[in-house]
């Protein structure tokens, strides 16, 4: 295939194999440059609601019946200071009536894996590593990649799908380095033979929020790990990354933390952590052949537990959209693309930090909070998300815009 019309996809993440297989299963070309030396993906766990299962499906990964995938039963909200059981939102008969399919978590790892296996076996994806991107210039034809070692990659189009830190936006947004979000985050797994009887909740997505924190964890590689993370709203301002820390400063963060979430503090050995960064949305990200994707266009936190769904929403689409394109339309369609997505990630984007107030609050607002949830049916809690878990709203097949839901009603 010409340089002339495969597709340089920067970023070798869950958006930019997706992106591949999307576009090469609508038979275009791709190459795939990755900055690291192979292909492969940080963290533990990943939860993916019926939205995202959805739009794997289309790139022929059915999560639901995958042994990489857990089907999840509930999402459980705990008080973390007093224990209790707050709200659950079943996840089984009218969430699966409703969405049409189940809430699954997943190691990230493994669908990476998963993804990465699929683009081996396209004759279609080139895939790259060590390929660190700077930058991108228009061309008569298309748009090339300019790598840190001084050499092009040439295509018909170049596609940003390079993350939070994305090299890509950097040069067509010109916004800068990400915004420090002042939210540290503390990831571990633990083996689910240590867990104690009492916290053992194999299909169960676990939230135990505390006063400017929150904990969430669930079994991911086939239930035999337990993946927790907990967020801490300490007004951090350093950046960094994957820092190892000791389980005992971790467990020092959060001396209101009950007996339970101690526990499950304490199961965790290899903790590593990072402070957040976010950016807001934007309403640009295409620049002629030149498109942003995934958590190169529309990051947002971890609250809404989005991030990965809507970028393989973002390639799925992009799929679609190509699908009979001739190169010089690329532009074209990236632009519809970018007015198509625009609006349900901003709404993720904005949901995500409203639910901060859920998450987070102390004494007698906690109070009111719980009060408030324990209320709510689970016809109310279906509602309350459909907009974001249903795959029907999704822009893959028709979006229109509505006005964020209150969190607090
Ligand atoms: C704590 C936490 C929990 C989360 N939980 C969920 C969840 O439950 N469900 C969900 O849907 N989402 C979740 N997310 C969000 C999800 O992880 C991200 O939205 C998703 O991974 C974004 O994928 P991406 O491929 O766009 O970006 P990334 O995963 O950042 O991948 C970018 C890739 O590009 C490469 N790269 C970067 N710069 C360059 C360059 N200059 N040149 C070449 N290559 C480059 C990187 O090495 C990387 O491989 C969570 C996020 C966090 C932080």
């Amino acid at each position: 295939m010409s340089s002339a019309h495969r597709i340089v996809i920067v970023g070798g993440g869950i958006c930019g194999l997706a992106t591949a297989l999307a576009v090469a299963r609508r038979g275009h070309a791709a190459v795939v440059l990755e900055k690291a030396d192979r292909f492969a993906e940080i963290g533990a766990g990943i939860q993916i609601a019926p939205n995202g299962i959805h739009a794997l499906r289309e790139l022929g990964l059915d999560a639901t019946t995958s042994p990489i995938t857990s089907l999840m039963d509930e999402l459980r909200f705990m008080d973390g200071v007093t224990g209790e059981h707050v709200a659950s939102m079943a996840l089984t008969d009218e969430y699966q009536k409703r969405f049409g399919y189940p809430y699954v978590v997943v190691h990230r790892a493994q669908l990476h894996a998963e993804l990465l296996a699929a683009c081996q076996e396209s004759e279609l994806i080139d895939l790259r590593t060590n390929a660190a991107v700077t930058g991108y210039r228009i061309t008569g034809y298309g748009a090339v990649a300019m790598l840190r070692d001084c050499e092009t990659v040439a295509g018909a189009a170049v596609i940003g799908a390079d993350g939070i830190h994305s090299a890509i936006r950097r040069q067509l947004v010109h916004d800068g380095d990400p915004i420090v979000s002042g939210i540290t985050i503390y990831r571990t797994t633990a083996p689910m033979e240590t867990v104690p009887a009492d916290l053992l909740l194999p299909a169960s997505v676990t939230a135990w929020a505390g006063p400017k924190w929150h904990l969430v964890h669930y079994p991911i590689a086939g239930g035999r790990l337990l993946n927790l993370a907990i967020s801490l709203d300490n007004g951090a301002t350093e950046r960094y990354a994957g820092v190892p820390v000791a389980a005992d400063e971790v467990l020092a963060q959060f001396p209101q933390a009950c007996d339970q979430v101690a526990r499950l503090l304490a199961l965790g050995e290899d903790w590593k952590t990072w402070m957040l960064v976010d950016r807001e949305p934007v309403q640009r990200w295409t620049d002629g052949p030149v498109v942003l994707l995934g958590d190169a266009a529309h990051p947002t936190l971890h609250y809404a537990a989005q991030g990965a769904c809507q970028a393989i929403e973002d390639a799925v689409l992009l799929g679609r959209l190509l699908d009979g394109c001739a190169p010089e339309d690329f532009a074209a369609r990236f632009a519809e693309l970018s007015k198509l997505r625009r609006d349900r990630t901003a709404r993720v984007h904005d949901f995500a930090h409203r639910t901060i107030e859920v998450w987070h609050p102390a004494g007698d607002a906690a109070r009111e909070r719980n009060r408030k949830l324990s209320g709510l049916t689970g016809h109310h809690m279906r509602e309350f998300i459909s907009w974001m878990h249903s795959p029907q709203s999704s822009s893959l097949d028709g979006y229109e815009y509505q006005a964020p839901l209150a969190v607090h009603s």
